[in-house]
């Protein structure tokens, strides 16, 4: 074996998630991340970034925390790994799951364990056809999720995703998954329209397609508080309300998505409490372990519990070799307790507003901005043509990508969402003023970068 370079192996043997395999195995990595302290990162040539968006919404307490790594350390060597099938347990996912309903509250009370978002939101649609079939409602198994939700990558949890390009490659979405209109304001309000008046409409729209399909065949609603990925879209005032009204109305479960806004990054321990959600189920990962290992769950109600719960028959069929793993337990036990101690929901609200601030001096005001808009510690700006009436940019100008790539170059992290002229902050909850205002002065600054570039290529 020759050892080559990590740079040289990367480019010719890593397969990237949502990379371009062309370009990468042509080009290679566009920084090879090597090391990263609070919200801060280097690369392997010494250069430094300041990490706009936690990693990918996930790093909530910050890089390089000893509290999280000791956590590891010790649970590895004192056990490294045991199983929870057929009843078997460890303590950590124990204790942890005692934490997770404490603060979920409503009424939750059991978590299922998973490795990923995506694959949690596969377990919620599990739990969902057996609540139904359990139920003798054997044809109640179709959910309805939002355009521009974005719920993960699995065959299952993509077609939950409502992002056309992420459907088309793959022949998604699954037969049984409908889609209903994102509460969007910039694109999808009619001039004029209120909070209230868009959001009874958007219940209408559901109440529409529930009626149409036949309310014996549906199932589930699953939305995130705040659409994280598909460009963080705030609900409008009402939202919920009048959602969960219908969704009452025709025995449909609520899935509260809480991938990202689980654990603080909305200024409350979860969205769900912040935006009114009753949720029958709900969906964590990220946040929960602050990504120090992976670990995601499934918070069941005891509504939903009941009944799967319901006879000493039968073995729920499911699980995954690393559910309950007792290092992402333990990680995840360190994590919660830095949140808690620091005081870092409170903080996550504050840095927020303090980022929110920045970003409407900054941008509101740009004439190539339609919106600035957030929740917490998450922010958004999009880019159009033209403001009032907003006009979207050619997509192939590629603008929102391009701004990314110059704030890159400013040594600031963002990303692009897709489908959407947007640029995203999401920033660990341990990040100072002065890294909020150089995020911030580093995108402006990219912003006027591309806007002159813009100019140049239409004269
Ligand atoms: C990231 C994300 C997921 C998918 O999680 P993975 O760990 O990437 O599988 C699901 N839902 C939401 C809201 C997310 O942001």
């Amino acid at each position: 074996m020759t050892a080559t370079s990590p740079v040289d192996a990367d480019r010719r043997f890593v397969f990237h998630p949502f990379s371009n395999a062309y370009r990468h195995e042509r080009e290679g990595a566009t920084a090879m991340v090597v090391r990263g302290r609070g919200t801060r990162l280097e690369d392997a040539d010494g250069r430094q970034y300041l990490d706009a968006m936690a990693g990918l919404w996930c790093v909530n307490v910050g890089y390089g925390r000893e509290e999280i790594a000791d956590a590891l350390h010790r649970q590895a060597l004192e056990l490294s790994y045991f199983h929870g099938f057929s009843s078997m347990a460890t303590a950590p996912p124990a204790l942890l799951a005692e934490q997770i309903i404490a603060r979920a509250g409503g009424s939750m009370t059991k978590v299922f364990y998973g490795n990923s978002g995506s694959d949690a939101n596969d377990t919620q649609l599990k739990i969902v056809a057996s609540y139904n079939n359990r139920r003798g409602r054997p044809e109640k198994k179709k959910v309805i999720s939002r355009d521009r939700g974005y719920h993960g990558v699995t065959i299952a949890s993509a077609s939950l995703t409502g992002l056309p390009a992420m459907h088309a490659e793959f022949d998604l979405p699954l037969p049984q998954i409908r889609h209903v209109s994102a509460p969007y304001r910039l694109w999808n309000a009619e001039p004029g329209e209120d909070d209230r008046a868009f959001s009874a409409r958007l219940a209408d729209e559901l109440d529409a397609m529930i009626r149409a399909e036949g309310p014996e065949t549906v199932a589930a609603f699953i939305a995130e508080p705040v659409q994280g990925a598909g460009g963080v879209i705030v609900p409008p005032e009402g939202y919920f309300e009048a959602i969960q009204r219908v969704l009452r109305e025709h025995d449909v479960l609520l899935i509260a998505d809480e991938v990202i806004s689980g654990f603080g990054r909305l200024g409350h321990w979860f969205g769900s409490h912040r935006f009114g959600l009753e949720p029958d189920l709900i969906t964590i990962a990220k946040g929960v372990t602050s990504a120090y290992v992976p670990l995601s769950g499934t918070i069941v109600s005891e509504r939903v519990w009941k009944v799967l719960a319901d006879g000493p028959e039968g073995v729920f069929q499911h699980g995954y070799t690393y559910s309950a793993h007792p290092l992402g337990a333990a990680a995840a036990l360190a994590n919660l307790r830095l949140v808690e101690e620091e005081g870092l929901i409170e903080r996550a609200e504050r840095q927020g507003e303090t980022l929110r601030a920045l970003l409407r001096d900054a941008f509101a005001d740009h004439p190539l901005v339609g919106e600035v808009r957030g929740a917490g510690l998450m922010a958004a700006v999009e880019f159009v043509a033209e403001r009032d009436p907003a006009v979207r940019f050619d997509p192939a100008l590629q603008v929102a990508p391009r701004i990314v790539r110059a704030s890159l170059d400013r040594g600031i992290i963002t990303r692009a969402l897709p489908a959407a002229d947007t640029i995203s902050f999401s920033p660990p909850f341990v990040v100072t003023d002065d890294e909020l205002a150089d995020m911030v002065a580093g995108t402006r600054a990219a912003l006027d970068q591309v806007a002159g570039e813009l100019t140049r290529e239409r004269a």
